[in-house]
């Protein structure tokens, strides 16, 4: 038998595997927890393919009936649109139940707050006291609620995306597209979008199984099939959106992958070239993004790796473009969340405009070259070791905000001790392969060095 691995409760939901620590009981204690949290208003409920997700949503169902919330089910949707949702129907949140890119025997639940926000860790911290206390506030009888059903309430989302392109341009342009949904719940709503949009699409990869037809990252690795049909079906460009479609990576009419992070260039090129203002992204995303705030006169601010710590600073700043480079382009006018649509939205308009491929449009950006590497180290050790880079490196530019980021004129590297798993993450980028990849080994090898001489 194999070793039941623990339930993984972080700040963005709780993970285990279905039948040994993801049960319904737990589902429906997760549950009552945030129902009591948030106090007796609408909840959306939403979930992603996964065939396991039934099973969980009658128990999910229970524990905010119990605790005189209205359930609203919204069925399978992709999850920005669930979080558009929340915003739009002023629910008082949702869960989701999901499961990201993990594999089919896992699931999970994610919860999320009014106005359509991920839950702050401290909002989360209070949330998880109620579901450790057990202390519940269950209703009578007659204080418990009739559940909504809401069908298609998916295109609500879509419209507001539409309102803000220009279709008819767009449409103008007869795109030839190939969609790789990756069998996840973006091909519920990525049909009519494009349809919409008068593209002629090839769709692979659309039945909403759950059971994905590859590697849900929409990485290089993962995207070979997509690469050959946008050259059989002599298509423009390919999109590929990952399981829960927040995430979007192009293909280009060559057949080419293009990187994700160029996803997020194009959107922050397109959209400055509208309207001027501050950019938010992570630490990691490419120094393309200073090059473009540079031309445009606007700043950029750096964050914390994760989406809600993006969110958070471009609401702040009120940003009008943002994301990540894995492709999680954030595009506030529709709702401050990674959004594959808004993301397709965009670069389609951008080409409609431009007149140009995609490949021309891609090599209008200054080239630089990433690398995202790992080194193993014990978790007790890795903080440790890049404090001790830290001191080493201290008379450079450097951020501390998030690991240590040692930022050079056309070179930066980002070393990140990972909280869930005993490695270090290392990411470089510069100007040339060559460097990048120089960077990157002596990087290591002074970390390499430093672990050592921590473990003696
Ligand atoms: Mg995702």
């Amino acid at each position: 038998m194999r070793k039941q691995l623990p339930l993984k409760i972080s700040v963005s939901g709780v993970r285990g595997i279905v039948g040994e620590s993801l049960t319904p009981q737990i589902a429906t204690r997760f549950a009552s927890a945030f129902g009591t949290y948030i106090g007796q208003g609408q909840i959306l409920v939403g979930q992603d393919s996964r065939p396991s997700g039934v099973m969980l949503k009658k128990a999910v169902l229970s524990g905010l009936l119990a605790t005189g919330c209205q359930p609203i089910e919204v069925g399978i949707l992709p999850i920005p649109t669930i979080l558009f949702l929340t915003k739009e129907k002023q629910a008082a949140g949702a869960v989701v139940i999901t499961a990201s890119h993990n594999p089919l025997d896992w699931n999970g639940l994610k919860f999320i707050g009014p106005e359509g926000l991920y839950l702050k860790a401290s909002q989360v911290e209070e949330f998880l006291d109620i579901f450790h206390q057990g202390e519940f506030t269950f209703v009578k009888a007659d204080r418990i609620k009739p559940v909504i059903q809401e069908k298609k309430a998916g295109e609500l989302h879509l419209q507001k995306i539409l309102n803000r392109l220009k279709v008819k341009t767009i449409k103008n342009r007869k795109f030839r597209v190939v969609a790789d949904c990756a069998n996840g719940a973006g091909a519920i709503l990525l049909p009519q979008f494009l349809q919409e949009l008068g593209c002629e699409v090839l769709f692979i990869n659309t039945e909403i199984t759950g059971s994905f037809a590859h590697q849900s990252e929409p990485t290089p690795e993962n995207l070979k099939e997509l690469c050959r049909k946008v050259k059989e079906f002599k298509a423009d460009l390919g999109l590929a959106q990952d399981a829960d479609a927040d995430r979007l990576a192009l293909v280009d009419e060559k057949g080419r992958t293009l990187g994700e992070d160029l996803t997020l260039t194009l959107a922050v090129a397109h959209v400055l070239s509208k309207k001027k203002g501050p950019v938010a992204v992570n630490l990691s995303a490419s120094m393309v993004i200073e090059d473009l705030a540079r031309k445009y006169q606007v700043p950029v601010f750096r964050t914390k790796i994760g989406e809600s710590n993006v969110v958070e600073k471009m609401l702040e700043t009120k940003a009008v473009i943002g994301g990540e480079g894995n492709g999680g382009v954030i595009w506030p006018e529709v709702h401050p969340c990674r959004d594959s649509f808004a993301a397709a939205g965009l670069v389609l308009e951008f080409l409609a405009e431009s007149g140009k491929t995609l490949s021309e449009l891609a090599q209008g950006f200054p080239k630089y070259y990433m690398i995202k590497d790992k080194l193993s180290c014990p978790s007790e050790l890795a903080f440790r070791a890049v404090l001790e880079l830290r001191h080493r490196y201290e008379k450079e530019t450097i951020s501390t905000l998030d690991g240590l980021k040692i930022i050079r004129e056309d070179s930066w590297v980002h070393l990140r001790p990972s909280n869930t798993e005993p490695i270090i993450r290392l990411i470089a980028e510069s100007k040339s392969a060559a460097r990048t990849r120089t960077l990157i080994r002596s990087f290591k090898k002074e970390l390499v060095d430093i672990i050592k001489k921590l473990s003696l």
